[in-house]
C-alpha cells in the first residue's frame, strides 16, 4: 500500500485545492480523441466537489516549448469535463496560466465550483521545476493534491515544486490506484507471474528487463527488441531494428534469466518484408532472414508459445507492442497477446500504459483488463524500481 497522505486523509470544506491532473491526451482539430486519461481523473474530482472544495485543475498538454500556442489549449478539456461531470468547469484562460483572469476566477469560486487553468507547460520555467511558477501555482491553494500519475516521473513545477510552498500535499485517488496496482503487481504477485515486454527498443528498458528478471516466472519479449537478442544468440536478422551496443547486454540477460530459474521467451518465428510499409509483400520465418528482410512482427507459431504461457499466469504484466501494430498486416502479434490477457479469467492484468494501452482500448479489450495505467512513461520507471518524484513529494502518511 502507498504510504502516503491521500484525499481521504484530508478536510476540503471550504478550502481551496489545486489538483495536478494528467490531461494530456491526444487531440485532432480540436477534438480529444481518447478521452481515458479525464474519465480516470472523475472519481478524485468528484470527489473534491462532494466534500465542498473549491477545485482548481491544472495539467499540460503536449510541449508548447514554455510559450502559448492555442492549438495546445485546454479549453476542450474544459468543455468535455464539463460534459463528463454534469457541471460546469470554468476554463480560465490565461497566457500567463496564473495570471490575472486565472487569479480572478479563483477569487469568485464558491464550494463545490471547478475552475481548469490553462496549459502549465505555456510557462518555461514549469518543466524546470522553478520557484517563481511553482509559488504562483501554490498561491491559489491551500491544499495541494497530485492526481497526475502519467508525470509522477517527471519533477515538474506543477507536481513537485507546488508541494515546496502548500502545506498540505496529498495524493488523489488515480494517483493511488495507479502505485497500488503495479505496486502489488511486482513486489507482491500471486504466482505464475510473467511480463512481457515489447517495442522497439531494448536500450529504452534495459533497467526494466533486468529488474524484473529478479521478480517474475516468465519474461516474454517480442517487438523490435527481440531482434538484438537474436543477434546476440548468432542469428541472422537481415535489416531489423536491432542496437548493436546492447548485444552484450542481451546475452547477459539471457544468462541472468538462466541463473534466477526464469523463463525467457524469446520469438521462434517471425513475419519479415523487404519494406517497412503495411502493403509490403510478407512471409513468415523460423531461421534467418535474407539480407533485405526485417523482422516486423512476431509469427504465428511464437503467437501460440506466447498464448501458452500466459495461460496459467496469476499476475501479467504487459509493456510495448509485439510488432509495428500500427500497420494492420503487422498487428496480429499484438492483437493475439491482447487476446491471450483478455481470455484469462482468473489473473490480474496490468497494462503499462502507452501502445498496449492504446492497442487493448482500441481491440475493444479495456474492460477485460484489471488495471490500464495512464503513464507510459512512469510505468516503466516504476517497472525499472524507480521511486516517482510526483509521489515522493506527497506528505507521508
Ligand atoms: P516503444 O515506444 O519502445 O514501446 O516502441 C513502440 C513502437 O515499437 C511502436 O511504434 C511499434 O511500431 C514499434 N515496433 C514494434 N515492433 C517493431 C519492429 N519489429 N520493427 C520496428 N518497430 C517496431
Amino acid at each position: 500500500m502507498l504510504n502516503k497522505k491521500s484525499i481521504d486523509d484530508i478536510n476540503v470544506k471550504g478550502k481551496r485545492v489545486l489538483v495536478r491532473c494528467d490531461f494530456n491526451v491526444p487531440l485532432q482539430d480540436g477534438k480529444i480523441t481518447d478521452e481515458n486519461r479525464l474519465v480516470a481523473a472523475l472519481p478524485t474530482i468528484k470527489k473534491l466537489i462532494a466534500d465542498g472544495g473549491k477545485v482548481i485543475l491544472c495539467s499540460h498538454l503536449g510541449k508548447p516549448k514554455g510559450e502559448p500556442k492555442p492549438e495546445l489549449s485546454l479549453a476542450p478539456v474544459a468543455k468535455r469535463l464539463s460534459e463528463l461531470l454534469g457541471q460546469e468547469v470554468k476554463f480560465a484562460a490565461d497566457p500567463e496560466v496564473v495570471g490575472p483572469n486565472a487569479k480572478a476566477a479563483a477569487a469568485e469560486m464558491k464550494d463545490g465550483d471547478v475552475i481548469l487553468l490553462e496549459n502549465t507547460r505555456y510557462r518555461a520555467e514549469e518543466t524546470k521545476n522553478g520557484d517563481a511558477f511553482s509559488k504562483e501555482l501554490a498561491s491559489l491553494a491551500d491544499v495541494f493534491v497530485d492526481d497526475a500519475f502519467g508525470t509522477a516521473h517527471r519533477a515538474h513545477c506543477s507536481n513537485v515544486g507546488v508541494t515546496k510552498y502548500v502545506e498540505t500535499s496529498v495524493v488523489g485517488y488515480l494517483m493511488q490506484k495507479e502505485i497500488d496496482f503495479l505496486g502489488n503487481a511486482v513486489n507482491n504477485p500471486e504466482r505464475p507471474f510473467v511480463a512481457i515486454l515489447g517495442g522497439s527498443k531494448v536500450s529504452s528498458k534495459i533497467s526494466v528487463i533486468n529488474n524484473l528478471l529478479d521478480k517474475v516466472d516468465t519474461l516474454i519479449i517480442g517487438g523490435g527488441m527481440a531482434y538484438t537478442f537474436a543477434k546476440a544468440q548468432g542469428k541472422e536478422i537481415g535489416k531489423s531494428l536491432v542496437e548493436d551496443d546492447y548485444l552484450d547486454y542481451a546475452k547477459e540477460m539471457v544468462e541472468k534469466a538462466e541463473e534466477k530459474g526464469v523463463k525467457l521467451l524469446l520469438p521462434v518465428d517471425t513475419v519479415v518484408a523487404k519494406e517497412f510499409a503495411n502493403d509490403a509483400p510478407s512471409r513468415v520465418v523460423e531461421g534467418s532472414m535474407e539480407p533485405d528482410e526485417m523482422g516486423l512482427d512476431i509469427g504465428p507459431k511464437t503467437r501460440e508459445l506466447y498464448a501458452e504461457a500466459l495461460k496459467d499466469a496469476k499476475t501479467v504484466v504487459w509493456n510495448g507492442p509485439m510488432g509495428v501494430f500500427e500497420m494492420p498486416n503487422f498487428a496480429a502479434g499484438t492483437i493475439a497477446v491482447a487476446k491471450a490477457l483478455a481470455d484469462l479469467k482468473d489473473a490480474v492484468t496490468i497494462i503499462g500504459g502507452g501502445d498496449s494501452a492504446a492497442a487493448v482500448n482500441n481491440l475493444g479489450f479495456g474492460d477485460k483488463m484489471t488495471h490500464i495505467s495512464t503513464g507510459g512513461g512512469a510505468s516503466l520507471e516504476f517497472l525499472e524500481g524507480k521511486e516517482l518524484p510526483g509521489v515522493v513529494a506527497a506528505n507521508d502518511k
